[in-house]
């Protein structure tokens, strides 16, 4: 009983992603500042939203308020719900074309009459500050990256800052996005851990993600890693964000916060959940990043970074 108490009381370690985004945008605004003083530029993101989404209009104006934070400019080109290929096609090359504009973003998910891989083709690679070109996953894939995309960059941040050793590390990245997976297992690699890729066909996952130091989780299921999923001590990286609108299950995944978050649900309709289950995750896991307040936060500052690098990279050429 006294050791059921004890492993009861056991919490993991929470990685907290909101001082380690502030500290990287303090830095961003330093060399924003300098920047301005050295060469009088101002570097300028464009950040292109299409349609209605409601997420991706909240990740915009967040991605926008962050460059008022560190005093880059932004544009912000609001299209609607039925433009074309062709129409997004000519406001890429325009703003490809603009001197002033040192970063592109066009937030995905397009609407579905919108060809992405040609649209994200057409973004100037020198530009592509979320490094979603195919000249940039090259780069990147090849261990020479210039820009890195911004989740996989924040999660590599928030590892490092934490002092967590990656080198000889057993780590497993569950999910092959192009966005997330991917990218974040590459450079894992390039830090010399040991890793391994998960998806939906991988045989008996718990068994493989058990092996894992540092385990990643950037799948899209609301508290899909469970405890017997997790070496005991690892650091579980939680990238999902999912809304979840049900008290019953709030109640159930979030333990002592489980309150918070049931009110949250009565106010706003939803409270977001990642894709690692807290509660059990909490008690075998030693070290865990919350959703929110982990890798989201970060994903936004290395967005603010990558957009100074591009001013400076564009003028050096
Ligand atoms: P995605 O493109 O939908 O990819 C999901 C991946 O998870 C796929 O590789 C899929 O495998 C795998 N998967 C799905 N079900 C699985 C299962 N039962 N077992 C094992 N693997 C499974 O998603 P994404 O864009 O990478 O995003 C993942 C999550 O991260 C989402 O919740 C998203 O909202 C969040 N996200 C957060 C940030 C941030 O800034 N915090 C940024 C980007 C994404 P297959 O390849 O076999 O289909």
């Amino acid at each position: 009983m006294a050791s059921m108490a004890a492993r009861e009381q056991k919490r993991a370690e929470i990685l907290d992603g909101r001082s380690a985004a502030g500290s990287i945008k303090q830095d961003v605004a330093e060399e924003v500042r300098r920047l301005k003083e050295t060469s009088g530029v101002t570097p300028c993101l464009a950040a292109v939203l299409v349609g209605e989404d409601p997420a991706s209009a909240v990740y915009v104006r967040n991605k926008v308020r962050s460059c008022e934070e560190v005093e880059i400019a932004s544009r912000k080109i609001t299209l609607s719900d039925s433009t074309s290929t062709k129409e997004l096609l000519k406001v890429v090359a325009e703003l490809n074309a603009d001197d002033e504009v040192d970063g592109i973003l066009v937030q995905l998910p397009l609407p579905k009459q919108i060809d992405d891989e040609r649209i994200i083709e057409s973004i100037d690679p020198a530009k592509d500050v979320d490094a979603f070109h195919p000249t940039n996953v090259g780069l990147l894939a090849m261990g020479r990256p210039r820009f890195v995309p911004c989740t996989p960059a924040g999660i590599i941040e928030l590892l490092e800052r934490n002092k967590i050793e990656i080198a000889g590390a057993n780590a497993c990245v569950v999910g092959r996005s192009q966005i997330v997976g991917r990218p974040v297992a590459s450079l894992l690699l390039q830090r010399h851990a040991t890793v391994t890729i998960c998806h939906s066909k991988t045989r008996d996952l718990p068994s493989v993600t058990r092996q894992a130091d540092i385990l990643i989780a950037a799948i899209g299921r609301p508290a899909f890693i469970r405890g017997d999923f997790i070496k005991p001590g690892a650091t579980v990286i939680d990238v999902g964000v999912n809304r979840l609108s049900d008290a019953t299950q709030a109640r159930e995944i979030f333990g002592a916060e489980a309150d918070k978050r049931i009110a949250a649900i009565s106010e706003k309709g939803y409270t977001l959940v990642g894709d690692v289950h807290p509660a059990e995750a909490d008690l075998v896991a030693g070290r865990r990043s919350p959703v929110p307040g982990g890798v989201g936060l970060l994903t936004v500052a290395m967005l603010m970074r990558n957009t100074v690098q591009a001013a400076k990279w564009r003028r050096s050429r």
